[in-house]
């Protein structure tokens, strides 16, 4: 049985690093498709070499342009390939640009389709992300849901439930996986100069946060206010300095934030354990602090995860009160959330191996 996984930004070689695994461990062969949404090493390669990952047979060489022309890039680079590749399966991920591309182009080809974390919503359509999502669901043929949210959204899309599977979260296997390994070969904190417990995380990217100006400009002073009281690491997103000038990051750096270039996956779990509190727009990242235990702040109005913020390990901050953010971090850092597993027992990957390697008619 043949795989074709698609894949093509950051969080995309995280969610496919596990199941890579368990697709090698349950005998089937996988060929690697990049659409090369991103590619900065710092992006792309370093995960690669990290995660060990198996290696792109195609890279499909998409890079930055409008949503429109980059989804039309990827689609018209990917026909021929699943033309002659044939697979029995297309594996995607997540709800980027090259989800929605994998989608189209498989289920236009009529290969049958796999979407893993299915069901994400955060029934906001302003978001690039949720028409993504929605699109790669419609078209999917196993959906792998990461909490039982997740499956309810999807029943109330009216997906038929045979097609929904229940999985867990891929990226809880990729915690599991990589922490023992990252406690060995990060020495981020050391680098940084910062203590356990005795500075802050923060990441941003989310279109809503760094298209507009003010906004970001905004976010940045909040940064630096937070800085003042509990120093803030801020690993930059490609997106999000190209939308910054000096101008915009000058209060945070000045006040002593520590900006840096995107860093790897093993130092960004060793910032994430180690941090009193997380501040961020990413998806993953909120997850990943709640699975190190660590209070979340989330800089949007609304999140796909809201497991998290009822059980007390999340908090939304709309950006609009970003100047709130210092004494909300105060408020939430040393406190603990109740103690759940919304996102399953980490053995994700393999339930999305077992199904991808059953029998064809459990399918659509
Ligand atoms: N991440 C990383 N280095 C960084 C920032 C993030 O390895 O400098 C990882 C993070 O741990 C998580 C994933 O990238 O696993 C999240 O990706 P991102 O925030 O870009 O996307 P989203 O999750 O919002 O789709």
């Amino acid at each position: 049985m043949k795989i074709v996984s698609i894949v093509g930004a950051r969080p995309q070689f995280i969610k496919a690093a596990p199941v890579s695994r368990a697709l090698r461990a349950a005998g089937l062969a996988e060929v690697m498709i990049h659409t090369g949404q991103h590619y900065d090493a710092d992006m792309s390669e370093l995960f690669f070499d990290q995660l060990e990952l198996t290696r792109p047979a195609y890279n499909l060489g998409a890079g930055s342009a409008t949503p429109g022309v980059q989804t039309g890039r990827m689609l018209q680079a990917l026909e021929p390939v699943l033309m002659k590749e044939k697979p029995d399966w297309v594996l995607i991920y997540g709800d980027t640009n090259s989800t929605l591309a994998g989608a189209l182009a498989a289920a236009k080809l009529a290969i049958p389709l796999a979407h893993v974390e299915a069901g994400a919503r955060s029934f906001n359509r302003a978001m690039p992300e949720e028409i993504n999502r929605v699109v790669a669901d419609r078209l999917s043929n196993l959906l792998f849901a990461a909490s039982e949210t997740a499956v309810t959204n999807l029943r109330h899309e009216g997906i038929r439930d045979e097609l929904i599977f229940f999985s867990g979260d891929v990226m809880f296997d990729a915690v599991r996986l990589f922490t023992a390994v990252a406690e060995q070969r990060s020495c981020i904190l050391e680098r940084l100069v910062v203590k356990p417990k005795d500075f802050a995380l923060a990441t941003i990217h989310r279109a809503a946060n760094t298209e507009d100006p003010n906004r970001l400009r905004e976010i940045f002073g909040a940064f630096a206010d937070l800085t003042r009281e509990l120093p803030v690491v801020l690993p930059l997103h490609p997106r999000t300095r190209a939308a910054s000038d000096p101008q915009t990051t000058k209060a945070f750096t000045a006040a002593g934030g520590k900006l840096i270039e995107p860093i790897g996956y093993f130092d960004m779990l060793m910032l994430e354990r180690h941090a009193a509190v997380i501040v961020t727009d990413s998806g993953g990242v909120q997850k990943e602090a709640f699975f190190n235990e660590v209070p979340c702040i989330t800089l949007r109005e609304e999140t796909e995860w809201t497991e998290l913020v009822a059980l007390g390990w999340n908090t939304l901050l709309p950006p609009a009160q970003a100047n709130r953010l210092r004494d909300l971090a105060r408020e939430v850092r040393g406190g603990r959330g109740k103690s759940a597993m919304p996102y399953g027992d980490g053995n994700a990957a393999a339930v999305v191996a077992q199904w991808i390697a059953a029998p064809l008619t459990s399918a659509e």
